[in-house]
């Protein structure tokens, strides 16, 4: 997004100071770094791209695994000799670490001079200013078990930022939009119910009212968030919304082309929602559900509420209402107590299930959990690293043959961009004058690479697949 000076508070001391910001981990934290751009903006200072040209850094962290952590602590780390050249720069912990390590964050990283939870965001020219005086400012949301009001105070004020807000997307065409703060389902293993707080659904004129007024800047393709987004309940105009009549609110938005959400929690999937995939027109046939273990036994321990067989019997509902729905799940490997056979049920179920796509996770004990306090971290890290590999091809093969299924067929591709790979497949064929190669994707999130010319960018157009990998299809307009 272009730099934009002034707003109505320019007599803030931020005028002019240059910030650069930093987002890890999920899509929530890349839409809280749009958030944290309008805030700064707001009160006058300038976003840069090159970090080296900042006065303040600010980080926008995840907690989700260890490995995240250390990551953003070994860079906070190598921040230590800039800082001695420059005392005045400003640097932030911002997000779930924020919340996770609160005051203990400034001992453990010295270079850190501010810190700032994910309900806290609003507050960050403030924050920065008093760094600037040469406080260490800490900013955290209420403890869930001490306030449950705190939470959806701060998110009234997130949501009055949210005006003029940019798109947090992956292609300027696409944005996130919240539906969902929070997470109460304590999945074991899991930090996000303790960082993010309480699970509360945003009213849907708030949401309504931010997709409308992003379809109009420009955006075609809306992705809802939330951490089990088919959990969405709101009171509204006197009747209960769930995710499907939100869905087919935003899907009557004028001009949206695409309409997606995630995450979704198997226990949450309804009649419903599967059936919203077949009657709501832009709801895309895509559908993040992570299944995390094919063990009942470890399905148990990680307090996910549901069995492989149930997990497979929400999926039968959804492809059964709408045949091509591309299903996509996380998977955790490395659990506590998890076996051979506990490891091979994964594999069973991920043969039967045929994911479009997984995500694989190595087991991380976070403090606090459950996890962490109940169950040793017995499994031995080369187990987990053979496990994660193996699980990874299994996925990947199926995912492959899913997407050879396209090749021949035509498929409607949302033209993103230029593919950043530009020689990719480029072998033996020659471009049309003024076209390039491009990037997009179809309804069920499948990646196709495609020759065009540059107008097609943020226009739908028919292809034809002529090869697939397990990530990328290519495709070809057709001559006619
Ligand atoms: N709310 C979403 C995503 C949560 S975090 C959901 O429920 O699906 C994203 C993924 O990280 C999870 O799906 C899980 O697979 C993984 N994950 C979470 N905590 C983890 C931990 N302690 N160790 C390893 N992976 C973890
Ligand atoms: Fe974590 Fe489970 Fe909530 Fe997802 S649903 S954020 S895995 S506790």
């Amino acid at each position: 997004m272009a730099p934009r000076r002034g707003g109505a508070y320019n007599d803030l001391p931020m005028d002019a100071l240059r910030v650069h910001i930093t987002a890890y981990g999920c899509q929530m934290n890349r839409l809280d770094a749009a958030l944290v751009a309008e805030v700064m903006q707001a009160a006058g200072a300038l976003i840069v791209a090159d970090a080296a040209e900042a006065d303040v850094l600010l980080y926008l962290t995840c907690a989700v695994r260890g490995h995240a952590e250390d990551r953003v602590f070994s860079n906070l780390g190598a921040l230590a000799a800039r800082k001695r050249r420059r005392p005045d720069l400003v640097v932030g912990l911002l997000g779930c670490m924020a919340q996770e390590h609160g005051e203990a964050a400034l001992a453990r990283a010295p270079v850190v001079d501010l810190v700032c939870a994910p309900g806290r965001l609003a507050d960050l020219p403030d924050l920065v200013a008093r760094a600037r005086a040469g406080e260490r400012p800490v900013a955290l949301d209420p403890r869930r078990e001490e306030s449950d009001a705190g939470g959806a105070a701060s998110d009234a004020a997130l949501d009055r930022i949210a005006v003029g807000r940019a798109p947090g997307g992956e292609w300027p065409g696409q944005a996130y939009v919240v539906a969902m703060r929070g997470c109460d389902n304590f999945c074991a293993y899991c930090v996000v119910p303790y960082v993010r707080g309480p699970e509360r659904s945003r009213p849907p004129e708030t949401i309504l009212e931010e997709a409308r007024r992003l379809v109009g800047g420009g955006v075609r393709e809306i992705t809802l968030l939330g951490q089990a987004v088919n959990r969405y309940q709101a009171a509204s105009g006197g009747r209960a919304w769930d995710l499907a009549d939100l869905l087919a609110a935003v899907a009557a938005v004028p001009d949206l082309a695409r309409l997606r959400f995630v995450t979704s929690h198997p226990g949450a999937m309804t009649p419903r929602l599967a059936l919203a995939f077949r009657d709501v027109p832009h709801v895309m046939p895509h559908l993040h559900m992570p299944a995390q273990a094919g063990s009942d036994a470890v399905l148990r321990r990680m307090n996910r509420g549901y069995t492989a067989a149930e997990y497979a019997a929400r999926v039968a509902m959804v492809r059964e209402a709408a045949p091509g729905v591309a299903v996509v799940s996380d998977f955790i490997v490395g659990f506590p107590g998890e076996t051979a056979a506990d490891f091979e049920a994964t594999l069973d179920l991920v043969r039967r299930m045929r994911f479009a796509a997984g995500f694989v996770f190595k087991y991380s004990p976070r403090p606090g959990t459950a996890a962490a306090r109940e169950f040793p971290d017995d499994v031995p890290a080369d187990q987990k690293r053979r496990r994660h590999q193996a699980l990874s091809e299994a996925i990947a093969a199926i995912a492959a043959e899913e997407n050879r299924r396209f090749v021949g067929r035509r498929v409607r591709v949302l033209v993103e961009g230029a593919s950043p790979r530009p020689n990719l497949h480029a072998a033996g064929r020659r471009l049309r004058p003024g076209w390039g190669q491009l990037r997009g994707r179809t309804p069920c999130h499948r990646l196709v690479v495609l020759d065009g010319p540059p107008e097609l960018i943020g226009r739908e157009v028919e292809a034809e697949v002529v090869e697939a990998g397990a990530v990328t299809m290519f495709g070809r307009i057709p001559e006619e």
